[in-house]
């Protein structure tokens, strides 16, 4: 369908439900008002005030979660398909090479961003758009975080990755490759930025054998072993589970099994991605939880939650699942080594403790994106990284 035909279903709500579905509040009317008059750049405009992801995040938002899920057409048939209009927008944007429009206003404040995932890129070019230096410091030899090396490739075009994080480039962001902590004492504010992908462990008997994986570390680094003819099992319920096991299975696994403690409708992945592994062959057993991996086996009891969720083994349920690989997928924490050398206070879940400024313990340092906890999306991430802009302007100019 048309783009156009697509924002002629939009009813144009005055109240803006749509929009306070959005983590980014992106004024999804009025974007999609300029879309149904053909104003493409307007419409562009209107987004760029809010986001500078729209080609991102239109394609992998869980939008059912968010602004679809709040749209009034949605309360007797489809909701409007606001993921597909604002990717439409940013792929437009990208095709015809328009650009941010950047102050010149200063130019006399220099911030350091520590790490280049949605969050941090984000933060940059709102605060280059602002006029302000910014110098992003990256471990990794590419930029984009978790958008190039966890999201995979037939999810997320990385050609559009790769221009979005030049769109931000062209504004004047300094990159540092490598340069893991840099002198901070050089910047009038530092934002960190680094995720929380250190895998959390299965805390299991066996899980440090070596045909046991973290799934984080197979999507991040891609050196997967030989599935040739293998049975693999992904032990998890979430989208990384739904990820690894789906790019496993493309890599031409015999049999690629998913293991989750809970019930199907408790999983937290997006209910598309579980059909679409459902569709490719993936195979689910749920209520199951692993107890120990031994011999290429992986011992399990069967599980039921009571009305409040709480979960429960069932007594003498205990059985045995063979696997070639096994693959755990059960969630992600930050890197604390790293964060310890700035010596800073971590809230009670083991995340940087920060203020409603985005400000952490020690004064001019900020953080923002899953280092602080935010919901583990790209949209949520990007609007921690906005909003640390917004406050990092007003701590530069107070
Ligand atoms: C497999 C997978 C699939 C996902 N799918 C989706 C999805 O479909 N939709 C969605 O909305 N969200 C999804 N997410 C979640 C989303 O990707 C994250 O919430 C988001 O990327 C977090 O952004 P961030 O900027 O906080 O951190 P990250 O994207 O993790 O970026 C952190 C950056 O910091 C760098 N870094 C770390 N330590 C240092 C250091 N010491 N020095 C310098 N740089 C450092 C890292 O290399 C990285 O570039 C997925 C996550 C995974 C793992
Ligand atoms: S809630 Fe749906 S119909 Fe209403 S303005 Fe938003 S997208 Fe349009």
């Amino acid at each position: 369908m048309k783009v156009k035909e697509l924002a002629s279903y939009c009813l144009n709500c005055k109240t803006k439900p749509c929009a306070k579905g959005c983590p980014l509040e992106n004024n999804i009317p009025d974007v999609i008002n300029f879309v149904k008059q053909g104003k493409y750049v307007e419409a562009y405009n209107e987004l760029s005030k809010t986001t500078i992801m729209p080609s991102i995040c239109g394609r992998i938002c869980p939008h059912s979660k968010q602004c679809e899920g709040k749209c009034v057409r949605g309360i007797k048939g489809e909701s409007v398909q606001i993921g597909k209009i604002d990717s439409y927008i940013g792929d437009f944007a990208l095709e015809n090479n328009i650009k941010y429009e950047k102050k010149d206003t200063y130019n006399k404040y220099s911030v350091a961003i520590i790490g280049s995932g949605p969050s941090g890129l984000t933060a940059a070019a709102f605060l280059a758009r602002e006029g302000i230096n910014v110098t992003i410091y990256e471990k990794e030899s590419h930029l984009g975080g978790l958008l190039v090396h966890g999201i995979p490739e037939f999810r997320l075009d990385k050609d559009i990755v790769r221009n979005v994080i030049q769109n931000i480039l062209d504004l004047g962001v300094k990159i540092e490759n490598k340069s893991i902590v840099p002198n901070i004492n050089q910047y009038d504010a530092v934002l960190l930025s680094t995720g929380a992908n250190e895998p959390i462990k299965l805390n299991i008997e066996g899980e440090d054998l070596e045909y046991v994986y973290q799934a984080n570390t197979l999507l991040q680094e891609g050196n997967h072993p030989k599935y040739d003819d293998k049975t693999v099992v992904i032990i998890g319920g979430g989208n990384v589970a739904m990820d690894a096991a789906r790019t496993i299975k493309r890599l031409n696994a015999k049999e690629v099994i998913i293991l989750y403690r809970r019930s199907e409708n408790e999983m937290p992945a997006e209910k598309n991605e579980i059909i679409e592994a459902k569709n490719e062959g993936i195979k689910f057993i749920f209520n199951t939880k692993p107890l120990k991996i031994y011999n290429n086996n992986i011992e399990c009891i069967r599980t039921e939650s009571d009305e409040n969720r709480n979960l429960k083994d069932i007594l003498n349920s205990n059985y045995s699942i063979n696997a070639d690989y096994i693959v755990s997928a059960i969630g992600s924490k930050i890197d604390k080594k790293f964060i310890n050398e700035f010596d800073l206070e971590l809230n009670e879940k083991g995340y940087v403790k920060v203020d409603e400024n985005n400000m952490t313990s020690k004064n001019g340092i900020f953080a923002c994106g899953d280092l602080i906890g935010t919901k583990a999306t790209v949209a949520f991430a990007c609007r921690s990284g906005r909003d640390s802009a917004e406050n990092i302007v007003r701590f530069l100019n107070n």
